[in-house]
């Protein structure tokens, strides 16, 4: 599997693991954005949100609230924190395995450049 994300999920490329289920991995993005900025993942494979199906309907859920426990595990729940799924070319998606980014502590521009 040639996928950087997978290759993530199954420890093949090391990363700085913020927490971990039987479904998801979260870890640090290696060139953060901000003080927080962690990268949650599925185990399984999928490009992106324009290919997410109704089967995946708990697993999205799952990856948000997640995105939740990340903030309160950082201290970001009471300032604010930003969830973020790039999704295709316009949106600027890198890499082609379904991630959120959770960015947090500083302020934030919107709208987004
Ligand atoms: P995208 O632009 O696709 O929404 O976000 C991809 C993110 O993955 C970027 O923020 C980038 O810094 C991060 N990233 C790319 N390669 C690696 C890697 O090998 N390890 C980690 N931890 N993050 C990565
Ligand atoms: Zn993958």
């Amino acid at each position: 599997m040639a996928c950087l994300f997978c290759k993530i999920a199954n420890k093949e490329i090391p990363a700085k693991i913020a927490h971990e289920d039987e479904d998801l991995v979260a870890f640090h993005d290696i060139n953060p954005v901000a003080a927080t900025h962690v990268l949650i993942i599925p185990k399984r494979h999928l490009v992106s949100l324009a290919d997410a199906t109704e089967a995946d309907q708990a697993l999205l859920g799952k990856m948000l609230l997640t995105a939740k426990r990340i903030a309160e595990q950082e201290g970001r729940t009471a300032e604010g924190f930003r969830t973020v799924l790039n999704t295709g070319p316009n949106a600027g998606q890198s890499v082609f395995h379904i991630h959120m980014h959770v960015i947090g502590g500083r302020p934030m521009a919107w709208p987004p450049g």
